[in-house]
């Protein structure tokens, strides 16, 4: 679970080649495909190109930017 029920996904600050890929919540069997497509992405190619998934970022709590969500629990 995260604050905002959304997962984390993707690398972490100040830690080079540790990408986060958990914190699905509620979601997580619904988000799995895009979000192995996402990370394969990241790892081979450097970002994700096939979904936008900065939203995710793990950097949002600290900019007070976490998603609130109104349709999924
Ligand atoms: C009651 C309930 C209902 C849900 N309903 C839905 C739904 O309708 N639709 C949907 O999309 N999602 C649903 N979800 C959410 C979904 O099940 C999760 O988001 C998803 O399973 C998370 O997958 P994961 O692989 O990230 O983590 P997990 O499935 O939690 O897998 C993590 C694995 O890591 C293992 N592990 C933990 N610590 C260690 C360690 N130190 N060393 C080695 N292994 C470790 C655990 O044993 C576990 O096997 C529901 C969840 C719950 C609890």
């Amino acid at each position: 679970m995260t604050p905002d029920h959304h997962a984390v996904l993707g690398p972490v600050p100040g830690v080079p080649g540790f990408l986060v890929v958990s914190g699905f919540s509620g979601h997580g069997v619904m988000h799995a495909p895009a979000a192995g497509r996402a990370v394969a992405e990241m790892i081979v190619r450097g970002k994700s190109q096939t979904v936008d998934v900065s939203s995710l970022s793990v950097e949002r709590f600290a900019r007070g930017e976490a998603i609130h969500e109104t349709m999924v629990l």
